[in-house]
């Protein structure tokens, strides 16, 4: 394969977190600064002075990459949304996933589906809004044990994106 019309390299973080494609000859240059180990080769070379160099398909950060969190969150936002209770009263669309009432920023509660006590953790799939009237229902029981239906079932917010891990 010519190196002009060779695919892009992949990048990954330290952390196995996919940052996209660059050119190969960023790669290269990634490569020749020791920032970067490489995983999987093109069938395809380039050629100096004295010998071929196989291109890199994929390569990953030695150490991790500076301000690449923050970095990720300014571009992605609103996107990709991580977990807080402000992220989940959005996905929820400020209504009481029991009753569906509208319930403004400062009187919502988080409910744990499964409660605590009885294994439930805090994440998208059992955490929802309540409001306070439902939550005091509810108690530390789950949902079907008190009476009461979710409206839907949680999950992540639908234009989460999530880590693209490798395996192995
Ligand atoms: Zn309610």
């Amino acid at each position: 394969m010519e190196p002009a019309r060779c695919p892009d390299t992949v990048v990954l973080s330290d952390t196995y977190l996919n940052l996209g494609k660059v050119h190969w000859t960023k790669a290269f240059a990634l490569v020749c600064a020791g920032k970067v180990e490489v995983l999987e080769e093109h069938e395809a070379f380039v050629r100096s002075a004295h010998r071929e160099h196989p291109i890199p398909a994929l390569i990953r950060y030695i150490r991790p990459v500076p301000g690449l969190y923050r970095k990720r969150r300014r571009l992605q936002a609103p996107q990709a949304r991580r977990f807080s209770r402000e992220a989940v009263f959005a996905r929820d669309e400020g209504r009481c996933q029991y009753c569906g009432c509208g319930l403004t920023k400062r009187e919502f509660t988080l409910d744990h589906v499964v409660p605590r006590c009885q294994g439930g953790i805090t994440e998208w799939h059992n955490i929802v809004v309540c409001c306070t009237d439902c939550n005091r229902k509810k108690g530390k029981r789950r949902p079907e044990a008190c009476g009461l239906k979710l409206r839907k079932q949680p999950a992540f917010p639908p234009n989460e994106t999530r880590p693209y891990f490798i395996r192995g």
